[in-house]
């Protein structure tokens, strides 16, 4: 258990749209959705919960970070 600043995937929480919220006050285990971005530029929403446990990524990169 930790935040999401704590964690690899804080790499794509999407610091603008997500706006006031901040990997910071999003635990890793959370089962909110937050906004995403890849190295793409795609956007998707996910919990945390999700990408930490499934290893889930951008569904337009097929699903793998
Ligand atoms: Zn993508």
């Amino acid at each position: 258990m930790g935040w999401l600043s704590d964690h690899p995937l804080v790499a794509d929480f999407d610091s603008a749209a997500n706006h006031p919220l901040t990997p910071q006050e999003v635990a890793q285990q959370s089962n909110t959705k937050v906004h995403r971005v890849c190295g793409s530029g795609h956007r998707w929403p996910a919990s945390p919960d999700n990408r930490v446990s499934m290893g889930s990524g951008c569904p337009d990169c097929g699903g793998t970070p």
